[in-house]
């Protein structure tokens, strides 16, 4: 994948680093070739199955236009989520071989928790089985009635989690987070000022926790920056919030942060990593994104009180405290996963492939939330379907043609995923997105050729793309279920 530029920030203080000093790292890196290879070769294959334009409108029809209704078998290019469907390594399939299934004190679970610990020091790792089984222990200690928990962008499972407590979420992105086409280097920052207010106004007894979610998946895949860590960890030392970190793509923002933030380029991304984790009191974890794995997660805190709590509730919902939920093998596979996902051969590769995409549909028109993010190109549906008000959905309009047009599984992450609250009310969500997430080591180059290729195709129609309406849907969580028609 060809190495270009790195695009400037307007919103910056200058370039965040001259290019030609980057084009020259990129060039060492590799040897002397622009070209940035996937830096492995295929082990096992997978087959895909090509489909046809009237299965595609068929299976459509049968998913009540849901992406989550369709059935894989009838997908062609999968880009629904980078969650849990990454290509683990030849080394984590020989780490399962090793899983030790011992109910207590299994060897697996000790080198899970040496491989948690070596990024992420904190005293208490508990093992969940994948992230929102985290988020639900945590907040079922320290949410409830009348409590509110910031955010610089609540994933969804995260705000739901919180939500079902009776407490409230609360976005505090900075404003240029939530316009897709401002370039920021670190777009997924916190809104530090709005935090502070937000604090004095509920009053700090009200507030038992502080969330960063690195990166931010639901503002696009957007880093937050070391500079931003530690202003909201001021704010939280004074006045006594422990600051967690949803630590999900936590090696994805370390590179940005290396690649971006000045004074950083020479650290490795362990030592920054450590430096995230160091100015956070916990975290919870989806291992099925930056570990790398297909399943699993954990909770991890310095507080050991919390850590009972916590520990007295898993053991009533995931299992006991050396498993939670897990089998022995997973904990291997995510034990070797976080060594592989701090290598920078790997992350040079997966940051600079999403780019590829990104800047292709950038380049052809297609409006992109810029720069692109770590994990995931977002289409802007609302600026490309002007017509389409945000209750008709326009990001689900998307995400239809782009399966109808080519079998690409997509994600919309706006109005439907966001739009109807607690108090039964809907309104519009601040973006409407569609997401191309693009699992792990997984598809090459020539299959995201083939991705812009069908974007662009529809693009190129997209004044035709008529709305949806939702003719069922569940009280929480909907995206995952509910059932549209065309209108
Ligand atoms: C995926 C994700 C979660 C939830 O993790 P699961 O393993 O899917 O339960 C939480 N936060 C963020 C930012 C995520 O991307």
């Amino acid at each position: 994948m060809a190495g270009r530029r790195p695009p400037r920030f307007p919103g910056a203080a200058g370039p965040i680093r001259r290019p030609r000093a980057v084009a020259r790292r990129i060039l060492v890196a590799v040897g002397d070739w622009k070209t940035i290879i996937e830096p492995f070769r295929i082990h096992s294959v997978e087959p895909v199955r090509l489909t046809t334009p009237e299965g595609r409108a068929r299976s459509l029809a049968a998913a009540g236009y849901n992406m989550f209704n369709l059935h894989a078998d009838d997908v062609l290019i999968d880009l629904l989520t980078d969650s849990g469907t990454g290509a683990m390594s030849r080394d984590q399939w020989a780490a399962i071989q090793h899983g030790d299934e011992s109910y207590a004190g299994s060897p697996s679970f000790y080198r899970f928790q040496d491989a948690v610990q070596d990024l992420f020091p904190f005293r208490h790792v508990i093992p969940t089985h994948q992230g929102r089984a985290a988020e639900k222990i945590l907040f079922s200690v320290l949410g409830g009635p009348g409590r509110a928990i910031p955010n610089n962008t609540h994933f969804d499972t995260t705000r739901a989690n919180v939500e079902a407590t009776g407490a409230e979420g609360v976005d505090l992105v900075i404003p240029e987070g939530l316009v897709p086409s401002t370039l920021h280097p670190f777009k997924g920052n916190m809104d530090v000022d709005a935090l502070e207010r937000f604090i004095d106004e509920r009053g700090a007894a009200n507030v038992p926790v502080v969330m960063v979610t690195v990166t931010n998946n639901s503002g696009g895949g957007q880093p937050v920056s070391l500079e931003n860590l530690r202003a909201v960890r001021a704010i939280c030392d004074r006045h006594d919030i422990p600051l967690f970190l949803d630590g999900c793509r936590f090696a994805e923002n370390a590179w940005f942060i290396r690649e971006r933030e000045p004074g950083q380029s020479d650290r490795p991304v362990r030592e920054i990593v450590r430096e995230m984790a160091s100015l956070a009191d916990g975290m919870t974890m989806s291992a099925k994104k930056d570990g790398l794995a297909n399943i699993g997660g954990w909770l991890a805190m310095n507080d050991d009180r919390l850590a009972e709590r916590c520990r007295a509730l898993l053991i009533l919902t995931e299992g006991f405290v050396t498993y939670g939920g897990l089998a022995g093998r997973d904990l291997e596979a995510i034990a070797q996963g976080l060594a592989e996902v701090v290598d920078e051969d790997y992350l040079r590769y997966r940051i600079r492939s999403v780019a590829y995409l990104g800047e292709a549909l950038d380049q052809a028109g297609v409006p992109v939330v810029l720069p692109i993010g770590g994990h995931a190109v977002y289409i802007d549906a609302r600026t490309l379907l002007p017509q389409i008000p945000p209750l008709q959905y326009p990001g689900q309009a998307l995400a239809a043609a782009l399966y109808r047009e080519g079998g690409i599984r997509s994600v919309e992450i706006g109005s439907v995923m966001f739009g109807r609250h607690p108090d039964g009310s809907e309104s519009p969500a601040p973006m409407e997105l569609v997401r191309l997430a693009i699992p792990r080591r997984t598809y090459t180059q020539s299959h995201i050729d083939y991705v812009i290729e069908v974007v662009r195709e529809v693009a190129s129609h997209a004044s035709e793309l008529r709305g949806f309406r939702i003719v069922q849907e569940p009280p929480a969580l909907r995206h995952f279920s509910a059932r549209f028609e065309p209108l």
